[in-house]
């Protein structure tokens, strides 16, 4: 399969458009490798009305990144004959909705680099052909801001780019692997949110966190905002630099 990958301004057009019509229909649903972020499976899970739970262990593996060293969450393959996605049907996507931000996203990619005195974050955009997308020879010239708003991204690249801060933070403070145990914690914060506001707001033995109440108030009914803390808990109870205690020393159990 030949790819070309074209680096792309903002404010550059591309011409593209993808529905049942076209004759490659869903082939891009298939031998995929499909990484879901933390917003991804919050969105997913919401659609689907399951918990956190039951959505990660009904379609979901789980994985250290050789990178990063955290938890990484894939799309479990529906077919391991042709790694087809767990939620693509003969009639499309049946989580369309809620469709994963790579999914919005292409046929373009975007990447972020994090200045790391400012904290001031670059975003670069490009174009991905693959020669089976036939979706090139249709559609209006469009943007990549006309395509982000039409994807409904906004929301999926501003929470996408908090977990940036949190991998600079796993990478500046933290470039030893995590112990299981801590592992297990960014994993239930970041992607098993349900079990984590119990665990933040158990009467008897609460999770200590150090976020604003108001925040903390927010969280108890948003799931959005109940992943800022889960991100932000991360980044202040395992990936800070250590301040006169063992780095990475727990508060609380989740
Ligand atoms: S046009 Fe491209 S994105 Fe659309 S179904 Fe075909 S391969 Fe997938
Ligand atoms: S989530 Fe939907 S759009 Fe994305 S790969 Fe699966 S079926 Fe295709």
């Amino acid at each position: 399969m030949h790819n070309l990958v074209t680096p792309l301004e903002k404010n550059q057009t591309f011409c593209f458009s993808c529905s049942p019509q076209v004759a490659c229909f869903n082939r891009c649903c298939r031998d995929l490798n499909q990484v879901l972020t933390p917003y991804d499976v919050l969105c997913l899970k919401q659609f689907l009305e399951i918990s956190s739970a039951d959505f990660l262990n009904s379609y979901t593996e789980k994985s250290t990144g050789p990178a990063t060293g955290l938890p990484v969450v894939s799309l479990r393959f529906k077919d391991a004959g042709d790694l087809a996605c767990p939620f693509v049907t003969d009639a499309g996507c049946r989580v369309y909705p809620a469709r994963p931000a790579s999914c919005r996203t292409y046929p373009l990619a975007r990447g972020v680099s994090r200045n790391r005195e400012t904290g001031m974050l670059t975003e670069q955009w490009a174009l991905i052909r693959e020669s089976h997308c036939l979706g090139f020879r249709r559609g209006e010239r469009q943007t990549v801001d006309q395509w982000v708003d039409a994807q409904q991204l906004a929301d999926h690249n501003r929470m996408n780019d908090m977990m940036l801060e949190l991998i600079s933070h796993k990478n500046r403070y933290r470039p030893d692997p995590l112990r299981p145990a801590e592992n297990q914690q960014v994993y239930t914060a970041l992607y098993n949110l349900d079990r984590f506001r119990d665990g933040i707001f158990k009467k008897d033995d609460p999770l200590a966190i150090t976020v604003d109440t108001r925040a903390l108030d927010r969280a108890r009914s948003s799931d959005l905002e109940l992943l800022q803390v889960g991100i932000k808990w991360v980044i202040n109870n395992l990936l800070e630099p250590p301040r006169g205690k063992p780095r990475g020393g727990f508060t609380g159990r989740i």
